[in-house]
């Protein structure tokens, strides 16, 4: 018999790369999105397996459907990623960060505690939640101190499946994970936009990249890299929770170059605060500049992770550097632009 795992948000970055390791390994595969019939599949169909997931309707809304849907597939393991993703989003929609976020996780939670409380749970919970960290790198023992609604919310998320993992012997366990990124990133983050808007530029559909704080640093890994991690968690005979981060920092105004030299641009920077900009060498053309509309009301300035408990129990570790990941999505970026094919 397959095994069968339940991902929510499956039409999400990371679910659409769990879904093709898991399809892999022989899984029957049901992933859920909130509305099925307006649901963009195009990570599912960049990957090639949006033809062998089952696509299922599911509201983390409410509680006894979601006891329901998981007493109908019988999963061995629910992954979840359903979460209104980013951070700068947050900060204009508090309440559905945290009813997605935090109270969604419960109901996910108490359905498996009365449906099966032998399902193995895993719960994406992020770096974020260290917030403006006392220490660093940071591991499992680092205090939390989360800075956004979206942080505040994972956190509780967090902390409800330590509970359930503590209170009912539950497989539940939760991975921290540091920024990931893929050519399948939503465009709201960062590296992507950085991709995206500079392939617009090199082909004449877009003036300027406005970015808002470029000395803010982030550890940047593969998301294909870290949902394999997700899964060798729910692998262990006990449940745990694992950091997955490759432990290097680069700042945004660093990816903006890797991300230009990878298209062929040569940008030279000048300026300082919201003065900064860079230039392209061959045009003279300002292709990048500040704009403060971008800064965030509260921002981390750097965050790193320390992955060694992970390597250690779990054999894991993030394979793609950097630069191979900046090129990645830099020359995805710009195929798709190069066909008027930007769907992703
Ligand atoms: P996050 O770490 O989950 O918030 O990922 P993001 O990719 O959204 O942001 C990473 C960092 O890039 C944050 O410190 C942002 O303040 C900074 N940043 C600078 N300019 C921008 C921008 O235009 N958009 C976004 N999303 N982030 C920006």
């Amino acid at each position: 018999m397959n095994r069968i795992a339940l991902i929510t948000g499956v039409t999400g970055q990371s679910g659409a790369y769990l879904s093709a390791i898991l399809l892999q390994k022989g899984y029957r595969v049901v992933g859920t999105t909130r509305q099925k019939a307006t649901a963009s599949l195009c990570r599912l169909e960049e990957l090639g397996v949006s033809g062998d997931i089952e696509l299922i309707d599911f509201d983390l809304l409410d509680l006894d459907k979601v006891s329901r849907t998981i007493e109908k597939i019988q999963p061995q393991e629910i992954y979840n990623f359903a979460a209104q993703s980013s951070v700068g989003i947050s900060f204009d929609r508090p309440v559905d960060a945290c009813e997605a976020g935090g109270l969604g996780v419960v109901r996910l939670l108490e359905s498996v505690r009365r449906v099966n409380s032998k399902i193995r749970f895993y719960q994406a919970s992020t770096s974020e939640m260290f917030g403006q960290a006392q220490e660093s790198p940071q591991n499992e023992t680092t205090p939390f101190l989360p800075r956004s609604p979206y942080a505040i919310a994972k956190l509780f998320a967090h902390l409800m499946t330590v509970n359930y993992r503590e209170s009912y012997g539950m497989h539940a366990s939760s991975g921290i994970l540091f920024n990931n990124e893929s050519p399948l990133r939503n465009r709201e983050f960062v590296t992507r936009k950085i991709t995206l808007s500079l392939a617009l530029v090199k082909h004449g559909k877009l003036d300027t990249l406005e970015l808002g704080n470029l000395n803010a640093s982030r550890d940047w890994g593969f998301a294909g890299d870290y949902v394999f991690g997700s899964w060798c968690m729910l692998q262990q005979s006990k449940p745990d929770d694992y950091v997955f981060a490759t432990g290097q920092t680069h700042t945004v105004r660093q990816f903006v170059h890797y991300a230009a030299s990878a298209i062929g641009l040569n940008l030279q920077f000048a300026g300082e605060g919201i003065a900064e900009h860079a230039i392209d060498a061959k045009s003279g053309r300002v292709v990048m500049r500040v704009n403060p509309k971008f800064y965030r009301p509260t921002d981390l300035a750097s965050l790193i992770g320390d992955s060694s408990k992970a390597r250690r129990v779990l054999g894991w570790k993030s394979k793609m550097s950097f630069e191979e990941l900046v090129v990645s999505m830099a020359e995805a970026d710009e195929r798709r632009v190069r066909d008027g094919q930007v769907r992703v």
